[in-house]
């Protein structure tokens, strides 16, 4: 039975339910007049059911097609203009005890070189980040309650907000570690997390009891009910994913919108993020071998219409793809990508020799930080460093409901240019450093309300006379 208020993973993630609209799906992909209405619909910014979403993304009409594009442009344009908010991943650790076919730090890889950084090497890491620029990190760890318990998350948490390095500081931690109870939750939220973040990876049960045969990650209704037992621990923003590649991406498309669907209907609020990786080769993962991969054509329209079908919802996209994909999703709905990243244990202070080789994935987009915030302002984005919500109180549905009166803008657009001018006085090279400004300048005119604007330039000011984060 299907009901997106129920606590129960198979009745809000119902397997008739995503097979029947995977079916009405195929008898009507050709209505053409059926799709213009729904884009229509997408036009009112209030989003899509998972079975109009699904039906759109189906749709093989050229017009159609162009009009998705357009409306996922517009609608990125409306709620999130052209700032891209910057992060990077930090790995703490990579023991783990589960067997997930897809990820080289499974259990049964005895070659992998496995680490730990202990609470100085974070610090070292964590200065390395601070010097890039970053101010906002997504924490990652494998699952291992000997090696990788709470505690040592909540401990790493602690000393990463601590360190002020410089004129750097993390303002933002977001989390990404296993599906775990209540009360871990509610720890987690006490050390003041920003974004509790877990992927499905699938929403095909069977898949996923396959493709995690063994460790706590194997029960699937565990997994699928996190993100209630996170917001029941108090967390507001949680962040849902899929990884393409594992299961038809029409049924995961249809999985993921039912859960932002289910979010809603139980906790009056839809995820905070949606990301959106797909398989990528690894130490041991050939991601060939995975017959669910998807082309690069069918990603973007994924994306645009993720977009179209929630716009609220941040979307991510990480350094897993190429610099071509990412430019071309950007514009399509992406609201934050990450930068200059490392997905090894300890790879921000120092290079891991070859041999050493502790890494998750291949990282498609090699370049660094300061490399990506030029590329980003040559292609017409402004860089944000911002991480004003969560230290406003401003998550959860507090900051829906700004989203979705459009007021968030006030904020988001000036605080893209007082984190940007931050990020130029203190790490951008001369180039980027020279293009920034004009960026600044020319955005200024971008603040509608004159009291906001003169604000702003008076806190640009105080930040090139050394002061530092100032935040609306
Ligand atoms: Fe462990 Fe996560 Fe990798 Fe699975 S995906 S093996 S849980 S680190
Ligand atoms: Fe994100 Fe809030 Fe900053 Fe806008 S103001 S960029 S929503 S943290």
């Amino acid at each position: 039975m299907y009901r997106a208020d129920s606590r129960k993973a198979e009745e809000f993630i119902s397997h008739e339910e995503i097979c029947a609209t995977l079916d009405y799906v195929k008898e009507h992909k050709s209505d053409v007049a059926e799709c213009k209405k729904i884009l229509e619909k997408a036009g009112n910014n209030k989003g899509l059911s998972h079975r109009e979403a699904a039906l759109l993304l189906a749709c093989e009409d050229a017009d159609i097609l162009e009009g998705i594009y357009q409306l996922a442009k517009k609608i990125k344009q409306e709620f999130y203009g052209n700032r891209i908010v910057m992060f990077a991943p930090l790995y703490l650790s990579n023991y783990c005890i589960n067997s997930c076919e897809y990820c080289p730090y499974h259990i049964k890889n005895k070659h992998i070189r496995r680490k730990k950084l202990s609470q100085e090497e974070i610090q070292q890491e964590v200065m390395a980040l601070q010097d890039m620029g970053h101010k906002r990190l997504a924490l990652e760890t494998g699952e291992d309650p000997v090696n990788n318990p709470l505690e040592y998350v909540l401990e790493s948490i602690k000393t990463i907000y601590n360190i002020h390095h410089k004129n750097g500081d993390i303002r933002r931690v977001n989390v990404n570690i296993a599906a775990t109870t209540v009360e871990n939750y509610r720890k987690l939220k006490e050390a003041g997390i920003g974004t509790y973040i877990l992927f499905q990876e699938t929403y095909h049960k069977e898949s996923y009891e396959r493709l995690h045969p063994a460790g706590p990650k194997h029960d699937y209704n565990y997994h699928t009910e996190a993100m209630d037992r996170a917001m029941d621990g108090g967390i507001d923003d949680v962040g849902l994913g899929v990884l393409f590649g594992l299961e038809t991406y029409m049924y995961e498309f249809v999985g993921l919108l039912m859960h932002a669907e289910h979010l809603e209907a139980v906790h009056g609020v839809g995820p905070h993020t949606i990301s959106v990786p797909r398989v990528r080769h690894g130490d041991d993962i050939d991601a060939d071998s995975f017959q669910n991969g998807i082309s690069d054509e069918i990603f973007a329209k994924i994306v645009a219409c993720i977009r179209i079908s929630v716009p609220y919802t941040g979307l991510i996209i990480s350094t897993r793809e190429s610099k071509e994909t990412r430019e071309k999703v950007l514009e399509l709905g992406v609201s934050q990508i990450s930068g200059g990243s490392r997905t090894s244990v300890g790879g921000y202070a120092e290079e891991e020799a070859e041999e050493d080789n502790s890494a998750q994935f291949d990282v498609s987009d090699n370049r660094t930080l300061d490399e990506v915030v030029g590329w980003l302002m040559q292609t017409g984005h402004i860089p944000s460093f911002c991480t004003a919500c969560y230290r406003e109180g401003r998550t959860g549905d507090r900051f829906m409901s700004l989203c979705k009166s459009g007021q968030i803008q006030n904020c988001c657009h000036p605080n893209a240019l007082l984190t940007l001018q931050e990020y130029l006085e203190d790490y951008a090279s001369p180039n980027t450093k020279e293009l920034g400004e004009k960026m600044i300048q020319k955005e200024l005119n971008n603040i509608p309300n004159e009291k906001v604007r003169r604000k702003v330039e008076e806190y640009l000011k105080e930040i090139k006379d050394g002061k530092r984060d100032f935040w609306f």
